[in-house]
């Protein structure tokens, strides 16, 4: 069989007095095809040129669209953080429009995408929530269905999560399982998909307990916890933040904010799928496994609670995040720097 193509000139030195026109398989730029394209038509231009024309279109192909996605990120009402440019690109790649997702007005939502936004640059093969906060229980139902929520079972618990989540945990697991480690799930069903009342139940029990204690010690009145604990949730919310700025804390021990164990109601990553709890977060070769297929510690301080990002954890500060040290142990934080 004839070979596809024929060079008219070989490569290397020709010898004085000889054709020297070995067959031989090249590059499609060395092809007849190449040389009656636009590119190829640049007479005269030897094979390293052609080379270098066609890896330099490449390039200006990948960097326009890179610059498009930046200029559009610039141009957007949002901060000029490396967390909010990286949202802004992420989205734009998914083409979504990210002031569908985030009001930049809003300094609620703001908050809400600096403390659990990780999500929203995660690798493609994750679906990412239509809002930051979810309006009500069938707005979560309605993207968990559409999410295609997978389940398979860890140890005795069930665990939901999106498909290319699950696929990455239970990787994880198998290697920890390997290197004789257990990784397991923290709050049994409820370690992975959460419904916005399993959410609002977690959220409540600090509110409540917090106010307890902040009556108690003489900080707010019994008819001012009474009306903190029946506003509706967005307004509740704000105010219980609004204490915190006080120095009033509603999380642990009522030493650190409520953020750190318990998300403002609508807001989870729990109710993304994909996000899940772990038992043995502490354990440094845990912690390793589980970075390696994508899970990473990204709400500050809140030490089970891992995400999936599905990414290599070098690729992590070009998403616009940050490692953030507490107690041993890294957060992956929206980065908030120019
Ligand atoms: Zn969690």
């Amino acid at each position: 069989m004839p070979p596809r193509f024929r060079t008219k000139r070989p490569i290397g030195p020709r010898k004085r007095g000889t054709t020297n026109r070995t067959p031989v398989r090249r590059l499609w730029v060395c092809s007849p095809a190449f040389r009656r394209s636009k590119l190829g038509g640049i007479r005269g231009h030897s094979l390293p040129r052609r080379v270098v024309a066609a890896v330099g279109l490449w390039l200006w192909l990948a960097s326009s669209a890179a610059w498009a996605a930046d200029a559009a990120a610039a141009a957007s009402r949002f901060p000029r953080t490396a967390f909010h440019r990286a949202f802004c690109a992420a989205l734009q790649r998914r083409g979504i429009d990210p002031e569908s997702v985030c009001d930049p007005t809003s300094p609620a939502e703001l908050r809400i995408l600096t403390e659990y936004g990780a999500i929203f640059v995660a690798a493609l093969a994750a679906t990412v929530p239509p809002r930051c906060i979810f309006a009500d229980e069938a707005a979560v139902t309605q993207f968990q269905t559409a999410a295609q929520a997978r389940s398979a079972s860890v140890g005795r618990a069930p665990v939901v999560l999106q498909a290319a989540a699950l696929v990455a945990f239970r990787a994880a697991c198998a290697e920890a399982k390997q290197a004789g480690l257990v990784i397991s799930l923290k709050g049994g069903a409820k370690a992975s998909r959460r419904s916005l009342a399993d959410t609002l139940e977690v959220w409540k029990r600090y509110v409540d307990e917090g106010l307890r204690n902040w009556v108690k010690a003489g900080r707010l009145s019994r008819d001012e916890a009474s009306r903190l604990r029946n506003l509706p949730s967005a307004a509740q919310a704000a105010a219980i933040l609004g204490l915190e700025a006080q120095g009033l804390y509603f999380g642990l021990a009522q030493r650190k904010t409520i953020l750190s164990s318990a998300a403002i109601p609508g807001t989870s990553q729990h109710l993304s799928l994909l996000a899940l709890d772990i038992v043995e977060y502490a354990h440094p070769e845990v912690r390793r496994i589980l970075a390696k297929h994508g899970w990473y510690q990204t709400v500050l301080d809140d030490f089970p609670h891992f995400t999936w990002l599905g990414m290599a954890e070098e690729r992590l500060p070009g998403l616009g995040l940050y490692p953030v040290r507490s107690q041993r142990q890294t957060f992956w934080l929206p980065d908030p720097r120019e």
